[in-house]
C-alpha cells in the first residue's frame, strides 16, 4: 500500500518499478523494532529500473496530531526493489501508517 502511493508518482525508472511491486514479496524485517522490510522482486519478470536509489519518491510521517515524525524511503539493488525503510526522529515506527498520515513527495536526486 505505501510502496503504491510512492510509485504513482512520476521519476525516471518508475515505470519498472511499478512492474516489479508486481511480483514482489517481503523476504526479511528489520530487527530494530521499526517496520522496515526487505523486499524480493522477481527478476525475470521485469527490467531492472535506472531510478536513483533511493528512489526520489518518498513519503513523508505525521502523528495524530500532524507533527511530523519519521519518513519512507525506497531502496533499489541492481535496479531491483529490495528495501522499504522506515525511519523516525524519535521511537521507532512499529507499523506502517495509515496512508492519511503519510505524505508523498519527490526528492531531487
Ligand atoms: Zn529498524
Amino acid at each position: 500500500v505505501v510502496l503504491g502511493g510512492l510509485l504513482e508518482l512520476e521519476f525516471r525508472g518508475v515505470a519498472e518499478l511499478r512492474c516489479q511491486m508486481k511480483s514482489l514479496r517481503v523476504v526479511g524485517q528489520c530487527t530494530c523494532g521499526c517496520a522496515t522490510v526487505d523486499l524480493q522482486a522477481d527478476k525475470h519478470a521485469c527490467p531492472p529500473s535506472i531510478a536513483s536509489r533511493p528512489i526520489p519518491a518518498e513519503a513523508i510521517v505525521s502523528d495524530e496530531a500532524g507533527n511530523d515524525i519519521g519518513g519512507i524511503i525506497v531502496f533499489l539493488t541492481e535496479g531491483y526493489l529490495s528495501l522499504l525503510d522506515i525511519y523516525s526522529y524519535d521511537q521507532p515506527l512499529s507499523s506502517f501508517p495509515p496512508p492519511e498520515r503519510m505524505r508523498t513527495i519527490l526528492v531531487d536526486r
